[in-house]
């Protein structure tokens, strides 16, 4: 579905990604782990074209991005292209993001309606859906200022469900959560990943990356440390950088 080859990408002179490839395929659960400031939200928002980077490929579907200049005037050069992946890979923010002006079915509405241009019914239809798989449906007419942080986060999942999108980025969705709101969108979160679906998860939590992923990539100053499936990987690391992270984690 998304596959990542040798990618590089700069914040001026910092060196961010110093070539980066990772594939998430079809019904799998790639979980990314690692130090703050490694490059986690970087490669998540490079996966969904937020950022540019300078080298390297990114296909979705088999389907290579096209680019034109290169290095730092590196930029995609069809903006279907950018439309069509960026609508079909929808992203969950730690901080949520909703908008406060709208109430929760209209932030779950928003982006279908005018990004999408879709029937408004059929959208609010299956907006109330979405919001009812999420544990929320009773809080369709009130604004996010009136929810927890684990219902706010979990109107966001429903948020981008409703794009009917075929992969979903995660960025730490329970980083900003009590531990006990955590459980709440945890548990949506393997509902997901137990219905098959495509997500790329950055997080924290290893026993949700424990849980649910196929692949754990290990990132550490821009560069894929160590990676493999979680049961090996959680409980035989081979490098010395990540057993000192998984310990200081733990
Ligand atoms: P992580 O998500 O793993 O904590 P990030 O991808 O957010 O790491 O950041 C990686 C590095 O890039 C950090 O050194 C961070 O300070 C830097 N960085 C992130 N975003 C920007 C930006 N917009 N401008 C400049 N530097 C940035
Ligand atoms: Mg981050």
């Amino acid at each position: 579905m998304i596959q990542i080859d040798g990618l590089h990408k700069a914040y001026g002179t910092l060196e961010v990604l110093k070539g980066v490839s990772l594939s998430a395929p079809r019904g799998h659960v790639i979980s990314l782990i690692g130090s703050s400031g490694s490059g986690k939200s970087t490669l998540l928002r490079c996966c969904n074209l937020l950022e540019d980077s300078q080298q390297g490929d990114i296909l979705f579907k088999g389907e290579p991005l096209t680019w034109k200049g290169t290095g730092h005037d590196r930029r995609p050069s069809d903006p279907a292209q950018v439309l069509r992946i960026r609508t079909n890979l929808s992203m969950v923010f730690q901080q949520f993001n909703l908008w406060a002006h709208m109430t929760i079915l209209q932030n779950v509405m928003e982006a279908p309606l005018t990004v999408l241009r879709r029937d408004r019914a059929e959208v609010e239809t299956a907006a109330r859906g979405y919001l009812e798989k999420v544990g929320i449906g009773d809080k369709c007419d009130v604004y996010p200022a009136q929810l927890s942080g684990g219902q706010q986060q979990r109107a966001a999942i429903a948020r981008a469900l409703c794009m009917e999108p075929e992969a979903l980025l995660f960025d730490e969705p329970t980083s900003a959560l009590d531990p006990e709101l955590e459980q709440e969108v945890v548990k949506v979160i393997k509902d997901l990943a137990a219905e098959g679906r495509t997500m790329i998860i950055v997080t924290h939590d290893m026993k949700l990356a424990a849980d649910v992923s196929d692949h754990v990539i290990f990132l550490h100053q821009g560069l894929i440390e160590e990676q493999g499936p979680p049961d090996i990987l959680f409980s035989a690391p081979r490098s010395e950088r990540l057993r000192g992270f998984l310990s200081a984690t733990l």
